[in-house]
């Protein structure tokens, strides 16, 4: 096969050749050798959160992460429900803009891109306003890559004894999480970032007894949540229109391997490698992480446009691009600033090779 680019924009990332071949078959959507892979999948999925299947189920809703967000949001949040929004940066941003769009009463407590929320801020809104059912956050905001206290949010928001909804796309199989312990009601990922699938669905891991109560509330009959839920737990499997059949066998790939590398502990620690190999190939490079080291997520890591006057993100993505490697532009309205990231079937070799190649650059450039 010709060689083509490692992608560093999760996602989609890079996935194994492995992941890719097991699509070279068709399946059928409603036969019992594909429902079972399904089946097999949603219990996966509970084992990979550290959830029981006693109080957690899962749910896969088809289309990419946002379908997932927007199909929890949708679903969770009652008609007469008030939900706060936990913004810094443009994924919390588009919670709201979701709430927004269904009429979703809400609020959000906006903070910067380069700071965790304020705990005693979250507090003092739910203090305040009682009308608030619903709390939704980001765990690893990809805008920036920074690392949301995921722990002690819970917490502030259980003690409130409001539902909590985290959308942990970019994070879930890449970072432990223990959803049962933490008493997470709906945490939402999808199977083209940590799990290292093909886009193509999104999943949301839900508290069994917060599912139940949701019947009805759906703003959408494609993305209601509920009933995705009811039609795969009465015929085992099923969805309840057409599914991604090659994208969900290749997720049941990239779960055989999640667990074949060593599970989530091993994958976390073969990402902060890669991380922490990029930052400091990049320093050398000359180039400047745009988060201090204890905000950073090993996921995707920002870097601030370097001042020397040959740069563009321009050259140096097309640069990077005929050696093999794509990135990503960056997505916030206050830096110059364009991302890298550390997940996917990549390794310390691969981050070291573009360091390398980064180097080149500069020293071509300057
Ligand atoms: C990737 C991602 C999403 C979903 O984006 P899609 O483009 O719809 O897949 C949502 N939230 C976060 C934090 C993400 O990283």
């Amino acid at each position: 096969m010709e060689k083509h680019y490692v992608l560093l924009t999760p996602g989609p990332l890079t996935t194994t050749a492995s992941v890719k071949e097991v699509m070279l078959k068709d399946w059928c959507t409603w036969d019992d050798d594909y429902k079972q892979i399904v089946q097999s999948i949603r219990a996966k999925l509970l084992d990979v959160g550290r959830a029981s299947s006693d109080n957690y189920t899962s749910v896969l809703m088809q289309g990419s992460g946002t379908f997932g967000v927007e199909a929890c949001i949708g679903t969770a949040v009652p008609k007469d429900g008030k939900l706060l929004v936990i913004v810094n940066g443009a994924y919390g941003q588009r919670i709201q803009e979701i709430a927004d769009v269904l009429g979703i009463a809400n609020r959000a407590l906006v903070c910067t891109a380069d700071q965790q929320p304020d705990i005693d801020a979250v507090d003092a809104i739910l203090v305040d306003d009682a009308s608030i059912t619903h709390v939704a956050f980001v765990h690893c905001e990809t805008t920036t890559g920074i690392l949301n206290p995921l722990e002690s949010l819970v917490e502030v928001v259980k003690k409130h004894g409001k539902t909590v909804i985290v959308d942990a796309m970019s994070s879930f199989g890449g970072i432990p999480i223990d959803v049962e312990e933490l008493g997470i009601d709906f945490l939402i990922s999808s199977a083209n970032k940590c799990i290292q699938g093909v886009p193509g669905f999104s999943f949301v891991i839900c508290r069994t007894d917060a599912l139940v109560n949701c019947k009805g509330n759906a703003r959408s009959l494609s993305l209601d949540l509920y009933d995705q839920w009811k039609v795969m737990e009465a015929e085992p499997g099923k969805w309840r229109f057409t599914s991604p059949t090659h994208v969900v066998r290749a997720f049941y790939q990239a779960l055989h391997e999640l667990e074949a590398e060593g599970g989530v502990d091993v994958r976390f620690t073969r990402y902060y490698e890669n991380q922490r190999t990029l930052v400091k190939g990049m320093e050398a490079a000359g180039l400047q992480a745009y988060l201090p080291p204890y905000l950073q997520s090993p996921i995707i890591t920002t870097f601030l446009y370097p001042s020397f006057e040959g740069f563009s993100f321009e050259s140096l993505y097309m640069f990077l691009k005929e050696h093999h490697f794509v990135i990503y532009p960056g997505k916030l309205s206050d830096a110059q600033v364009f991302r890298i990231g550390t997940i996917g079937d990549v390794q310390p070799e691969d981050i070291e090779r573009l360091c390398d190649a980064v180097q080149q650059y500069v020293q071509k450039m300057k």
